[in-house]
């Protein structure tokens, strides 16, 4: 079985651990929340945030890491906000279409998805993209029953829902 190393930061004290993580997770049961079973040796936190040991972007392996375990965090707070990005679009979507996720970061993906969209319709954004806005909504479309089963906030729906079929 292939191990990977990531470093987990305590969200408490920022203590960093290396861990490895087994790729036999995803073969578990999904939708009851999972927690690693580590502690921070400081101050036995149990949320962390996860990262690669360098400096690396994001990938499809930590996304998915990320959305199997409840306890870990991309960062301490606004997870949607950042993952709202075009970078990351391709990794949301291979994330959602090929990992049993967790509820929890169902949402989250789903959240970014429309968040995308969301930035993209304002007038306030002068920088919109109508491309991106088109793209993301199609893919949206394409995702519509998991999309009902998140829990969106009501602001992005408002601007959102109405521009799905
Ligand atoms: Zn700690």
């Amino acid at each position: 079985m292939k191990e990977k190393i990531v470093i987990i930061t305590c969200l408490k004290c920022k203590n960093e651990q290396e861990v490895s993580i087994s790729q036999k997770t995803e073969s578990l049961a999904a939708n009851h929340d999972k927690i690693l079973k580590i502690k921070c040796p400081k101050c036995s936190n149990i949320k962390f945030a996860i990262s690669y040991k360098k400096v690396v972007p994001l990938d499809f392996e930590l996304l998915k890491e990320w959305s199997l375990h409840q306890n870990l965090f991309l960062m301490p707070q606004d997870e949607e906000l950042f993952l709202a990005d075009e970078p990351y679009l391709d990794i949301i979507l291979q994330t959602l279409d090929t990992v049993k996720i967790l509820d929890i970061k169902k949402n989250v993906l789903f959240e970014a998805l429309c968040i995308i969209v969301y930035d993209n319709t304002i007038e306030s954004n002068l920088k919109k993209s109508k491309q991106l806005r088109d793209r993301v909504i199609n893919e949206l479309n394409k995702r519509k029953q998991k999309l009902t089963e998140s829990s969106i906030s009501d602001y992005i729906k408002e601007i959102v829902y109405p521009q799905l079929t």
